[in-house]
């Protein structure tokens, strides 16, 4: 069985992004910039264990959105930015983790 959880949601609907899948996007696609409030170089992904805390959107009303986002905190001075969770999300299933045993995708 595979530990590829890309794709999948909880019962009330919130993606699941594990931490490490989170990283590999940020790493690869060259995300991490330098802070531009402070010039860190360094920002944690906020999680809970190994998954990310996702934040969902809400509309001009208030009202919860099918929307989420994932944040990222300077190391240095806290500043909070955030991006959309649906991008991570094409990116992994488009971008299958590198593994040296032979493992099948879920379907
Ligand atoms: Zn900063």
């Amino acid at each position: 069985m595979s530990s590829d959880i890309v794709g999948r949601k909880t019962p009330s609907g919130t993606p699941i992004i594990k931490y490490d899948d989170a990283v590999r996007f940020f790493v690869e696609i060259k995300a991490v910039g330098a802070c531009y409030a402070c010039n860190a170089q360094m920002f944690n992904i906020v999680t809970t264990g190994d998954i990310c805390d996702l934040k969902r959107d809400v509309d001009e009303f208030g009202n919860f959105i099918d929307s989420y986002r994932i944040e990222l905190e300077c190391d240095n001075c806290g500043l909070v930015r955030v991006h959309r969770t649906d991008v991570l999300e094409k990116w992994l299933s488009e971008t299958p983790k590198p593994t040296a045993t032979a493992e099948e995708p879920e379907a």
